[in-house]
């Protein structure tokens, strides 16, 4: 509600506060959503989905001709350098080795949670009927995300911020850090006060290999600083790994930028989960940007990995905030000094996976469009976009888009962004880090030595090789063949029995 006071106050409701308004919703993310899953007001809840599903695509700025302009261009750019569409020139230098595979894998994932999805969608009208809710006999798409919350609610009963008193800072890196040497065999020491930073609370480590030789160093700026820091989370290169005129070779050294909650009143920055996985997720590119041993600059590190496999080193890492015995050593209540209590660490398991059919589904849904609209769809020959759309839609959703759905007109990743021929990357990506996760549960997660073993064999290939080589032959180097949705499909409790 503050948000959406602030968003008043901008309009000119001078007194506009969070708990008695006015209030001003916008279609916006951070607006929209928190007012579809919280709003009891259904009228308003109605007129908010409409408006937010035909933004962009009436009046002044409809972009619908847009659209059709953008996928020629596109097409005729693809036609000039010998492709047949758009979607093979993306995939030429993507992982992915051709729109069919892209395909093949998204229907795999279809299939396997397309049932899923429509068990959500019961559960959520049984949940509304449950409740006596008057929407329950014919929910309707502003129905689904406030009911869908108010299950969740009742299923898993804690909050993402209950769980910041047991996450400080320090213990996490402590823990991040010996899982790093576990794995991987590194160390990595602070050596704040070696070398200037920009900011009191940024901090300096150096990379160790088993020898005790330095090969990379990184530096870690945690903590919101509005004035003057964007937002988000990210890992950059500050210096690349190359080997240089004399002969020698410069180490890699790396920016990993979070913006966690700061420390308040002398107790240490404490961390809920969504910025914990924050960290992992970042910490995974650090370190494949660092541990890379190719020493040519344009291929060392993150640098030439495709788009859809680049991910793949910094969703694996995420996958330790879900293992037990890694999640509970990054523990210890900043009061009592206790680790998490196990039934917290259970709902945190379960939550994961809340919907997870219904999510994915959703991200095949747009993964299919994307391909569609530039593999075979072309501009004037009968079929319109949005007909492109609801023919998708007919076999990738569950409840089907209103008819006045123009959400194509806001599809910003695929017309203004880089995503083009490269939405299905999202969920690529995913396959191959829970694959690579499934490699370290095959050798045993509780097995210090198999771990070990697999950590020294993916940190040789996954990590060390960078865009050095084909990102399949990588792969296929590491799990020993090539990737395959069982892995991810088990991970989000969608996996066929048997
Ligand atoms: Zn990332």
């Amino acid at each position: 509600m503050a948000v959406a006071a602030a968003s008043a106050r901008e309009a000119g409701e001078k007194n506009a506060t969070a708990s008695e308004g006015p209030w001003r919703i916008t279609l916006d993310a951070p607006s929209l959503v928190p007012f579809l899953e919280h709003s009891r007001r259904r009228d308003l809840r109605e007129k908010v989905y409409r408006a937010y599903i035909t933004r962009a695509s009436g009046g002044p700025s409809d972009n619908t001709p847009l659209i059709d302009d953008i996928l020629s261009l596109r097409h005729e750019q693809a036609e000039l350098l010998g492709f047949q569409s758009y979607a093979e020139a993306s995939l030429a230098a993507k992982m992915a080795p051709s729109v069919a595979e892209a395909e093949r894998l998204l229907k795999e994932l279809r299939s396997a949670s397309y049932q899923a999805a429509e068990t959500d969608l019961d559960d959520v009208r049984d949940f509304a009927a449950s409740q006596h809710a008057d929407e329950a006999g014919d929910l309707a798409h502003w129905d689904v995300a406030f009911w869908a919350e108010r299950l969740r609610e009742q299923r898993y009963a804690f909050n993402d911020e209950d769980l910041r008193p047991y996450f400080p800072l320090p213990k996490v890196l402590d823990g991040l850090f010996a899982l790093a040497t576990k794995l991987f065999g590194v160390r990595i020491e602070a050596a704040d006060g070696e070398v200037p930073v920009w900011h009191d609370d940024v901090r300096f480590f150096h990379v160790l290999d088993e020898d005790g030789r330095r090969i990379a160093a990184f530096y870690l700026d945690p903590y919101s600083r509005p004035a003057e820091k964007r937002g988000g989370a990210w890992m950059d290169e500050c210096m690349g790994r190359a080997r240089i005129g004399d002969g020698s070779v410069r180490l890699p050294v790396a920016y990993v930028i979070c913006n966690q909650a700061p420390p308040v009143g002398g107790r240490p920055s404490l961390m809920n989960f969504t910025e914990l996985r924050t960290v992992f997720h970042e910490f995974g590119h650090a370190l494949q940007h660092m541990l890379t041993r190719v020493d040519y600059s344009l291929a060392a590190g993150i640098r030439g990995i495709e788009w859809d496999a680049v991910e793949l080193a910094s969703q694996f890492m995420e996958n330790w905030c879900y293992h037990r015995e890694t999640l509970v050593s990054l523990s210890s209540h900043v009061d009592s000094g206790k680790p998490l209590p196990g039934e917290l660490f259970d709902k945190i398991v379960r939550a994961r996976n809340y919907r997870a059919g219904s999510q994915m589904l959703r991200q095949v849904y747009f993964s299919l469009i994307d391909l569609e609209l530039h593999h075979r769809y072309r501009p004037g020959h009968g079929e319109t976009v949005f007909d492109v759309q609801r023919r998708v839609a007919e076999h990738a959703t569950v409840m089907k888009p209103l008819r006045e759905d123009r959400f194509l007109c806001s599809f910003a990743h695929i017309f203004a962004g880089g995503y083009a021929a490269g939405y299905y990357s999202y969920k690529w990506a995913e396959v191959l880090s829970a694959d690579a996760f499934s490699a370290f549960e095959e050798a045993g997660l509780d097995h210090d030595e198999a771990l070990a073993a697999t950590g020294r064999r993916y940190r040789d290939t996954i990590l060390a090789l960078g865009g050095s080589r084909p990102p399949m032959q990588i792969f296929t180097d590491f799990r020993g063949r090539e990737p395959s949705t069982q892995a991810l499909l088990r991970q989000s409790g969608l996996a066929a029995a048997g």
